[in-house]
C-alpha cells in the first residue's frame, strides 16, 4: 500500500499555534484519531505556491493545487498549479507513493495556465525523461475547444488563453492519453471517497468564458465534504444555484472560487455554507478589496477557520485534524 503521511500530536500543535499568531481563526481544538482503518478520513492538501520572489515565500503567484489521498493510498490530484508548481508536485506525489508516483485520478476545473500549467509539465517532462515520470490512471476535465476560447477572448486573461489550452492539449495527445470529459450530476468513486460533479462546461455563457466552465464537484469520505469550484464566475453560479444540483452544493469545506475574489455570487456561497474556507490565494490577492469582500462574507457565514495558500502547506483529514508547515526551500 502507498505510504500516506501520519498526523503527529506536535504537527497539530504547531498550526494550532500558528494559527492563533495569524489571529485569522479560531475553531474547535483537534480530535483524536481512531488507529482503524475503516474510520480513517481521506487526506487533503492544499498546496502552496512555487512560484515566488527570491527570499519570500508568502510572496509568490497565483495558483490552484489540491492533492487527495484516500484511505487505500490511492492519490487524486486537483488542478495542481502552473508549470513553475511542477516539480514541487512532483516530490509530493513521489513521496506519498510506493516508488513511482502514481495517481488514480486528476482533475482539471478549467485550462487556465495556474490549473493545468503543472500537469502539462509533468507530461511533457515524462515523455522525454522516464525517471521524471507521473503514472495518472486517468485525467477528468470539461475541455473547451481552443477555438471556443479564441471566439470569446477575457481581457483579463490575453491571448495566453489560447495558448494554454494548445499547450495542454498538445502534451496529452504526444503521450496518447485522452481527457476523460465530466458531466453534471456524474459520481465517480475512488476507495473511500466519493466525487459529485456538479457542473461541467457552460458553452452558452460567452463572457469570461475559461472561469465560467469551471468543473464544480463535491468531494467526501464520510467524514468531511469539500467543495471545488475552480475559477467559477458569477453568471455560472447562478446557474449552479438554479439547477437540480444546487442541493449538493453544502460542504464542510469550500474552495473559494477564483483565488478568493471575483468569482462565485454571495448567494452561491449562502447555499454552501461552508465551515471551513481554502484559499487558493497569494498574499498580494488576500490583500485587495474584491477579497475582502469576500472575506466578510464568510465572517458573517460564521466560517470558524480559513486556510490561506500563502502560509504554506495545509494538511487536512477530519473536520478538525489539520497541520500545516513551511513549503520546502526553494
Ligand atoms: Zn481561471
Amino acid at each position: 500500500m502507498r505510504r500516506r503521511s501520519g498526523w503527529s500530536a506536535p504537527f497539530a500543535a504547531v498550526f494550532l499555534a500558528a494559527c492563533a499568531a495569524d489571529g485569522i481563526s479560531g475553531g474547535p481544538q483537534p480530535a483524536s484519531l481512531s488507529s482503524s482503518a475503516e474510520a480513517t478520513p481521506a487526506a487533503l492538501w492544499q498546496l502552496p505556491s512555487q512560484q515566488c520572489r527570491a527570499g519570500d515565500p508568502t510572496d509568490c503567484a497565483q495558483t490552484n493545487s489540491y492533492v487527495m489521498q484516500t484511505r487505500n493510498g490511492s492519490l487524486i490530484v486537483m488542478d495542481g498549479g502552473s508549470m513553475h508548481d511542477a516539480q514541487y508536485l512532483r516530490q509530493f506525489l513521489t513521496d506519498h507513493s510506493d516508488s513511482t508516483p502514481h495517481v488514480a485520478a486528476w482533475f482539471i476545473s478549467h485550462p487556465h495556465v495556474d490549473h493545468v500549467g503543472a500537469l502539462t509539465k509533468i507530461l511533457q517532462d515524462g515523455k522525454y525523461k522516464p525517471e521524471l515520470a507521473v503514472h495518472i490512471d486517468r485525467i477528468y476535465g470539461s475541455m473547451l475547444p481552443a477555438d471556443t476560447v479564441a471566439k470569446y477572448p477575457w481581457p483579463e486573461a490575453g491571448p495566453e488563453e489560447v495558448q494554454t489550452v494548445n499547450a495542454f492539449e498538445t502534451a496529452v495527445t504526444a503521450i496518447n492519453a485522452v481527457v476523460t470529459e465530466v458531466e453534471a450530476g456524474q459520481v465517480i468513486v475512488i476507495d473511500n471517497v466519493t466525487i459529485e460533479i456538479l457542473a461541467a462546461k457552460n458553452l452558452e455563457i460567452t463572457w469570461n468564458v475559461v472561469n465560467n466552465s469551471s468543473v464544480v464537484m463535491r468531494v467526501s469520505d464520510g467524514t468531511k465534504s469539500i467543495l471545488f469550484t475552480g475559477d467559477l464566475g458569477s453568471e455560472a453560479s447562478q446557474k449552479l444555484l438554479k439547477s437540480r444540483f444546487a442541493s449538493r452544493l453544502k460542504a464542510d469545506y469550500l474552495q473559494v472560487s477564483h483565488h478568493g475574489q471575483k468569482g462565485a455570487d454571495r448567494a452561491f456561497y449562502d447555499v454552501v455554507a461552508p465551515t471551513y474556507c481554502l484559499w487558493p490565494t497569494p498574499r498580494a490577492v488576500w490583500n485587495l478589496p474584491t477579497t475582502k469582500t469576500t472575506l466578510d462574507w464568510m465572517s458573517q457565514m460564521g466560517v470558524l477557520r480559513h486556510y490561506r495558500q500563502f502560509d504554506g502547506l495545509v494538511g487536512i483529514d477530519t473536520l478538525t485534524r489539520a497541520s500545516r508547515r513551511s513549503p520546502p526551500p526553494r
